[in-house]
């Protein structure tokens, strides 16, 4: 969608001219999966699927919000008093979270705009569209209220907003991701510390090719939160005798020698992979800069093994997803990516054969699971930004 169509849909819903128009990417994850709430490093990158936005500054205390992939909701209208989530706000309680956190922050929003949204991103499919929204509406009030933030608090307010509003506990990756992105460049997150590398993306004769496994991600939550829990089960049996925070903290080695101090074979299994994944993370790292391809594809396909076996997050599609691609021809690497569940996996594959690649996964995948999957090429690019201003 370009500004001239975003301003031209705004006006359609809004009868006026909106102030300004915004774009805030998705994100796909290259490696360290389910270790960012478990203090270890991720390697996400901002892609350029994404939500789009207009927005205007209205003169009363009415938020008024539309989106164009809920048309059937109409514009919902909330009071920029009332800022508690409601079921029947749908989609709006993404926006009105931040909006509050803001205002929580200190920073004045003090009066109502129009939001008008459209995204490409598949909702639900591990892309990180709920993340995207966030950011959209962070930019939006930076903008139309000319909010002094660092970006780095938008990210946090983003978070909070999944956190404390709509009641997910995850992690600052897909925040992060998407307010920091840049283009060509993954995100090196150490995400204990918050400090990052903008990492160049050279994949050389390689796209990223998105692979949908079109199935809706119901369990994802509840299961997202128990393992959640039982990583933090993990570190207090291990601090019997060890004294650390987060599972990040441990290398493999020191974790082989005090796993016994865990009672349940899951527990293992799901510290297991926190600890080993955080290390191929930087080994990911290492081999992409080093231009050892191989190697990184190597890395990746081991994380979806650990995220398979150990972590148990990936299920049926996700794992006829991963599985056919290691089958094919100029294929370096494939794994899940995002939550698991369902949602999407990446595949990393040689450019002449994304054609026969995506032909074969699909027909394989479509017999086994009964629907087909959906395949995009990532493009790599910026964060969350402003596109046009009136
Ligand atoms: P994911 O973040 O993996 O895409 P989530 O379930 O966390 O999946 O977030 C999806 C939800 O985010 C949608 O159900 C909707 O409420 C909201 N959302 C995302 N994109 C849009 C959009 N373009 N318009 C309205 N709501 C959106
Ligand atoms: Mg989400």
């Amino acid at each position: 969608m370009n500004t001239t169509e975003l301003n031209q849909a705004f006006t359609a819903i809004f009868g006026a001219e909106a102030d300004a128009t915004f774009f805030s990417p998705g994100r796909i994850n290259l490696i360290g999966e389910h270790t960012d709430y478990n203090g270890g490093h991720v390697f996400p990158a901002a892609i350029t699927l994404g939500t789009y936005g207009a927005a205007r500054k209205r003169d009363d205390k009415l938020m008024r919000f539309y989106s164009a992939n809920f048309e059937d909701k109409g514009i919902i209208e909330v009071a920029l008093d009332n800022l508690v989530f409601a079921k029947e706000d749908n989609w709006t309680n993404y926006p009105k979270g931040v909006v509050k956190f803001l205002q929580e922050a200190g920073h004045k929003i003090d009066s109502g705009f129009d939001l008008y949204v459209f995204g490409n991103i598949p909702n639900g499919s591990g892309l990180s569209s709920s993340a995207s929204l966030e950011l959209l509406m962070g930019i939006v009030a930076e903008e139309l209220f000319g909010l002094k933030l660092e970006r780095l608090d938008l990210v946090k307010i983003g978070k909070q907003t999944e956190n404390e509003f709509i009641g997910v506990n995850s992690g600052i990756m897909d925040q992060f991701a998407i307010g920091m992105g840049a283009d060509k460049k993954a995100i090196y997150l150490d995400t204990n510390t918050l400090e990052y590398d903008l990492v160049p993306l050279d994949l050389g004769d390689n796209v990223i090719v998105i692979m949908n496994t079109n199935k809706r991600r119901e369990l994802a939550d509840s299961k997202y939160n128990e393992r959640r829990a039982e990583c933090e089960k993990a570190v207090e049996e291990l601090n019997v005798l060890l004294d650390i925070k987060t599972l990040g903290e441990l290398d493999a080695q020191t974790f082989d020698e005090y796993s016994y101090l865990i009672k349940d074979e899951n527990r293992i299994k799901r510290a297991r992979h926190a600890i080993w994944e955080n290390q191929r993370t930087l080994q990911a790292r290492q081999a992409l800069e080093a231009g050892e391809l191989e190697q990184f594809g190597r890395l990746v396909n081991a994380s979806h093994v650990s995220l398979e076996h150990d972590y148990e997050v990936t299920g049926l599609e996700l794992d006829t997803l991963a599985h056919t691609a290691w089958e094919q021809e100029g294929v370096l690497g494939a794994r899940m990516t995002g939550a698991g569940f369902g949602g999407c996996g990446i595949a990393i594959v040689a450019k002449d054969k994304v054609d026969a690649f995506t032909e074969n996964v699909g027909k394989v995948y479509t017999e086994k699971i009964g629907y087909a999957p959906a395949f995009y090429i990532a493009e790599i690019a910026g964060g969350s930004r402003v596109l046009s201003r009136k």
